[in-house]
């Protein structure tokens, strides 16, 4: 703590220079004295005699002293309150920033309780307002380091955008909001607050120009402007958009709408969540990318082997706590060594696509195509019985023996074997066990003829189609 000696001697040098040129002027005038007193008629000789010279001086000094005296008690006093609580804030201020693990320190007991109408009430009224403004930015620091805490435990797109509208939304002065990214050249959601239609708002010529233009919009909304909000419709009195940008390059936008007048305070704190949203969401969008990455096969666009399998686990196991069914199928394309041997590699490669293509376009979303390798594809269909897979290997079927791949003069086409089993089953506890009958109903298909669809069905398997 060395603040009070610094203090204490800042206040007594102020005062005893204050009393040290009290006192001289008092000498000064003293001295003076006796040549007044001849101007004004007194004797020379009574005026220039010593006892005189001696009583003035020791008069202007006595005046001197009483001065210092009430300045010191008058100024001394409150000018020491003021720096009392000058050094009681900066010390208060420099044990927070050490990360002290003791109370927090609280602003309002530093407030000076002055309010004489003078140099000395002002400088007090200032600092009280300085202190409130402090205490104003402290709460904004907090809140801002507090989202950056939570935005950083999450590396999910959807939930680290979540974090930050929360914030701002269900603890802020906001009502609703969401946030886009660019993804090519579609605007994309990534997650929304209080809206039941975002894509509506997310989609808006305003917001690609937002995020085109890398700007920040402000709007002040008439009363027929209306929101669809989640639980209630919104009449916003300002619409805020800010794109997010990284390295000077937007990438998204920020859309947030209030039905109140929004101040300053809330203002600094959405450029603030701005700024880490848009440092945060940049990491874990190419964390994502490069994620799919890893698990997109190259050739086809399909899930590879061994996010395919991961993703079969998790639906198995989502169906098993769901008591829902879900199916595989598992298809091979017919002769295709023929293919290559015939057309060469390139052309092969170029069957491999269109055979994903076609059976992609057949199935619904949520439902996950899998190269396992080679020509041998796997199909997750989650919550489809094993009328429903049959249904849909048939259309594969189908689409894939009526795709033609161009290649010359003469265009290739190929057929695909499939086989098909589903869970819940007596015989399948496993995907392991699931895979392991599609893939039996697949050569039971391959040995019937190919180009057709078995249904793996115990004890026999039952080809349904060819
Ligand atoms: P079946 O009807 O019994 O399935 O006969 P098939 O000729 O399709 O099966 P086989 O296992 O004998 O041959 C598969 C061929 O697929 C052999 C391999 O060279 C080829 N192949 C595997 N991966 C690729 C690939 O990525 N591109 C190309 N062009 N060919 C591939
Ligand atoms: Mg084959
Ligand atoms: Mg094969």
């Amino acid at each position: 703590m060395r603040t009070p000696i610094r203090r204490t001697v800042i206040t007594r040098r102020i005062l005893t220079e204050a009393g040290v040129y009290m006192c001289a002027f008092g000498l000064f005038v003293g001295f003076v004295f006796p040549y007044f007193a001849v101007l004004l008629g007194v004797e020379d000789t009574t005026a220039f005699q010593p006892t005189f010279v001696l009583s003035s001086v020791a008069a202007g000094l006595a005046v001197g002293f009483v001065g210092t005296v009430i300045v010191r008690r008058s100024v001394g006093r409150p000018l020491r309150r003021v720096a009392d609580s000058m050094s009681h804030v900066s010390d208060g201020l420099a044990e927070a920033s050490n990360g002290s693990t003791g109370p927090a320190f609280d602003l309002a007991t530093a407030h000076l309780d002055l309010t004489s109408d003078d140099e000395l009430g002002e400088c007090a009224s200032s600092f009280n307002t300085l202190l409130d403004e402090l205490a104003r930015t402290r709460v904004l620091d907090d809140q801002i380091r507090d989202l950056t805490v939570a935005m950083s435990e999450h590396l999910e797109p959807s939930r680290l955008v979540q974090v930050a509208l929360d914030h701002l939304v269900l603890r802020g002065p906001y009502d609703a909001g969401a946030v886009v990214v660019l993804r090519r050249d579609d605007i994309e959601l990534v997650s929304s607050t209080g809206l039941s239609d975002p894509d509506a708002l997310a989609s808006h010529q305003l917001v690609r120009e937002v995020i085109e233009r890398n700007h920040s919009r402000r709007l002040s909304c008439a009363d027929d402007v209306l929101i669809d909000g989640a639980i209630v419709d919104i009449h916003p009195r300002q619409i805020e958009m800010r794109a997010l940008a990284s390295h000077g390059v937007p990438f998204g936008a920020m859309v947030l709408a209030a039905t109140a007048e929004v101040g300053d305070r809330a203002r600094r704190l959405v450029e603030a969540t701005t700024v880490s949203l848009s440092m945060s969401l940049r990491n874990a969008l190419t964390h994502q990318e490069v994620e799919q990455l890893a698990a997109i096969d190259a050739l086809t666009g399909l899930y590879n082997r061994r996010l395919g399998l991961q993703r079969l686990e998790e639906e198995f196991a989502r169906a098993e706590r769901a008591r829902s069914p879900l199916s595989v199928v598992l298809f091979d394309v017919d002769h295709f060594k023929q293919v290559n041997d015939t057309h060469g590699h390139l052309a092969g490669d170029r069957v491999l696509r269109t055979m994903a293509d076609a059976v992609t376009a057949i199935v619904r979303e949520g439902d996950t195509v899998v190269r396992l390798g080679g020509e041998e594809f796997l199909a997750i269909l989650p919550g489809a019985s094993l009328v429903d897979a049959h249904d849909i290997a048939e259309r594969m079927r189908h689409a894939c023996a009526e795709a033609v791949v161009p290649h010359g003069a003469i265009p290739i086409s190929v057929t695909v074997s499939f086989g098909v089993a589903g869970s819940p089953h007596p015989g399948i506890a496993t995907t392991a066990h699931l895979i392991s009958r599609a893939d039996e109903a697949m050569y039971a298909a391959k040995r019937a003829g190919r180009n057709r669809v078995v249904v793996a069905d115990a004890p026999d398997q039952i080809p349904l189609a060819g």
